[in-house]
């Protein structure tokens, strides 16, 4: 059970000297209990108070990470059930299926597709991290390896979905060192499967015919020593994997029930059963409700764009706006000479906008003032982009650095256009259209005449 405030207090060193960060022990105590921050930033606890305080404080779910070097993920980690609580510390991450049980051509144009999606929203990169190895029943043994080793060459982190020990011992030989997940523990296999898995120091995927089932395989894995596991909640039915994602994360978040405490790999080829739509909305549906790991048949532009756009509202902290650094951004080859625009610090508003004006291809200097990370009319309205914060920011940042004095302000905040040229003489003020889909036209059509 989480300790409190109190309860952790009693085992500070009571010294309130403030080398953790907070004023008191109190102080520090509280943050502690509320997971906001760790132990271990008191130097001068005894290691008999670390020891009890640490495994009391742990996060509720363990974070486990899968992969290397810049393919290496952390899944779980969470401390809450909704996101308005606080924030979600790791993200879902997607994996695209191939299984010995297609052709050669279809596994082969499988892991080419797996590089087709790749392109950056917001300042991250979306892509598919995962490939997802499946090992069908009644196939050959030494052609999955052979797949399991192109999969490895797509450089991606694999998960590999093989219940048969011999076969999980032969692939691993053939991609260990990329550390990826083998998912193929159940009640039948989990003592020879924990004994492969951490011979090969990669993380074990444990499955259940139902939850009890699960439950009761984790907690034989536990007391072997294994606690290096990610929890495979799924079922026979969308129905009762939804219910056991739930029921998993419920489980250990609110009951503190530590055997639950794993991430979750919620497998959708089976549940959507080759029904592109439904594994669509399968996919948002377990990015919200819990998976880890969500695998599906094959990542393409169509299912991508709405999912990663879901996925990283719900894992980007609500309480840091989103934001670029104010500056100039010079585009298509602009120099000082450019025409300037100008337009907020909302980094969904700063890459909407950059974006058309790279796809007008005019030169051109994008002006990012500080607007406190808000959109062009919230920004406004709180008094963030007015037309003193966009002249001052001009008057001390640009004018020395650009020569050109023609300035293209959002067409939302046209009402500013006279008092920015009243405060910035010698500037022409150009209202833009409203939207910024209308940029490449307008920027064009000013370059013509
Ligand atoms: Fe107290 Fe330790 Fe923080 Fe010092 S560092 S104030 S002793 S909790």
């Amino acid at each position: 059970m989480a300790l409190t405030g109190i309860q952790i207090f009693k085992m500070t060193p009571k010294k309130n000297c403030k080398e953790c960060g907070s004023p008191t022990c109190m102080a520090f105590s509280m943050k502690v209990a509320q997971g906001a921050v760790d132990i271990s930033a008191c130097p001068y606890m005894s290691e008999d108070a670390l020891a009890q305080l640490s495994e009391a404080t742990a996060p509720p779910m363990k974070t486990i990470k899968i992969g290397t070097g810049d393919n290496e993920y952390s899944l779980g980690g969470e401390t809450v059930l909704y996101r308005h609580e606080k924030t979600f510390v790791s993200k879902t991450r997607y994996a695209a299926a191939v299984c010995s049980c297609m052709d050669d051509a279809t596994v082969d144009a499988k892991l080419a597709a797996v590089s087709a999606v790749d392109y950056e929203r917001i300042g991250e990169r979306m892509f598919t991290e995962l490939v997802y190895v499946n090992f069908a029943k009644d196939t050959d043994a030494s052609k999955y390896v052979e797949i399991v080793k192109k999969a490895a060459a797509t450089g991606r982190t694999l998960v590999l979905g093989c219940k048969c020990p011999e076969t999980a011992k032969a692939a691993l030989e053939v991609c260990k060192d990329g550390k990826p997940v083998l998912n193929g523990a159940d009640a039948s296999n989990y003592e020879e499967m924990s004994k492969i898995a951490a011979e090969a120091g990669v993380v074990l995927g444990v499955s259940g015919a139902s939850l009890d089932e699960l439950y009761d395989t984790v907690a034989a894995l536990e007391k072997l020593g294994n606690k290096n596991l990610v929890l495979d909640v799924t079922m026979g039915t969308v129905k009762d994997t939804f219910e056991a994602a739930v029921a998993v994360r419920r489980a250990a978040i609110k009951d503190g029930d530590r055997t639950f405490g794993y991430p979750s790999i919620v497998n959708l080829v089976p549940l959507a059963d080759g029904d592109k739509a439904m594994e669509e909305a399968l996919a948002a549906a377990f990015t919200m409700k819990y998976g880890s790991i969500v695998v599906v048949s094959e990542m393409d532009y169509a299912m991508a764009l709405p999912l990663y756009g879901l996925r990283q509202n719900l894992f980007t902290d609500p309480q840091k706006p989103m934001k670029v650094a104010p500056g100039i951004y010079p585009l298509n080859g602009a120099d000082e000479n450019s025409i300037c625009l100008t337009t907020v610090d909302f980094a969904l508003t700063y890459f909407l906008v950059s974006g058309e004006l790279e796809r007008s291809g005019v030169p051109c200097n994008l002006l990012i003032s500080d607007a406190g990370g808000l959109s062009v009319l919230t920004a406004w309205a709180a008094g963030k982009l007015s037309s003193t914060s966009v002249a001052k920011f001009i008057a001390e940042q640009v004018e020395d650095k650009i020569k050109s004095r023609k300035l293209i302000i959002p067409g939302k905040v046209a009402v500013l256009k006279g008092d920015i040229e009243a405060k910035l003489p010698g500037w022409e003020v150009i209202v833009a259209p409203l939207e910024a889909v209308q940029l490449v036209k307008f920027l064009k059509d000013m370059q013509a005449n």
